[in-house]
Formats: C-alpha cells, sequence, structure tokens
C-alpha cells in the first residue's frame, strides 16, 4: 500500500466518521479540542443540561430540529410536521418547546447563560466552531 493510497483512505474514513456523528458528540469533541473541561448532563440543573461548563456559569443544550421544533426558516427538519398520529405527536411536541422554554428561563434565574445548538448547525462545523468560541471566551 502506498501512502496516498493510506492517507486517502484515513480522510475517507474520518468523513464517513463524521458524517454519523451524533451532533452532541460533535459539540463535544469541539469544545474538549479547545481544551474545554465540562460535566454531562447535570441532574441537578433544570433540563439536565447536555453540557455545563461550571465555573464559567455556561451551557449548551443541543437540540434536536424535529424533536424540539427548530424555529428557523432554513431549517426543513424543525419544520416538518409527523405524517400520522398528530394528536399525539403535536402536543408532544409543542410540551417539548414549552418545557425548552422554562428550562432556559429557570436557570437563566439561576445565573446561568445558556446557548443552543440545533442538529441542522452541525452541518457546518468551522461555522460551529466560532459559534462555540465566541460563546465560551
Ligand atoms: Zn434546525
Amino acid at each position: 500500500m502506498d501512502r496516498l493510497t493510506a492517507t486517502r483512505r484515513t480522510e475517507n474514513m474520518r468523513r464517513i466518521k463524521s458524517k454519523g456523528m451524533k451532533p452532541e458528540m460533535m459539540v463535544r469533541s469541539i469544545v474538549h479540542g479547545m481544551g474545554y473541561r465540562y460535566r454531562l448532563h447535570r441532574p441537578d440543573l433544570p433540563g439536565k443540561p447536555d453540557i455545563v461548563f461550571g465555573p464559567r456559569w455556561k451551557i449548551v443544550f443541543v437540540h434536536g430540529c424535529f424533536w424540539h421544533s427548530h424555529r428557523n426558516p432554513d431549517c426543513v427538519d424543525g419544520r416538518r410536521k409527523p405524517k400520522s398520529n398528530l394528536d399525539y405527536w403535536l402536543p408532544k411536541l409543542t410540551r417539548n418547546s414549552v418545557r425548552d422554554a422554562e428550562n432556559e428561563a429557570d436557570l437563566g434565574r439561576l445565573g446561568w447563560t445558556v446557548m443552543t445548538v440545533w442538529e441542522c448547525e452541525t452541518r457546518d462545523r468551522q461555522r460551529l466552531i466560532e459559534k462555540l468560541r465566541l460563546f465560551l471566551q
């Protein structure tokens, strides 16, 4: 196997891997790479926030666009509505959004600054890195 082929193969593997990476894992790997320490899913805080930067009083939620109804005209998943069982799904999605807003308000009252990373934002890794850098610095 020559060197170029090996390099290319590694590159391909990386691409496939990052494509399948869960949004939360991607955010974690980015902030970890920036050298930040954090705790995950702290049960003592409202909404068990995904990523908690204790000393900085900052919190990152990573939300799926469909489940948390991402309200952005460019987000297809956020506008997507369930095709069947609407009586069940629509109230459930609404409850998710209401709970998200309540959690964020509660965390704010406790002194936390909260940022949400939407699943669709993890498709542009460079932009996501910038967003996280600005939030955490
Ligand atoms: Zn979205």
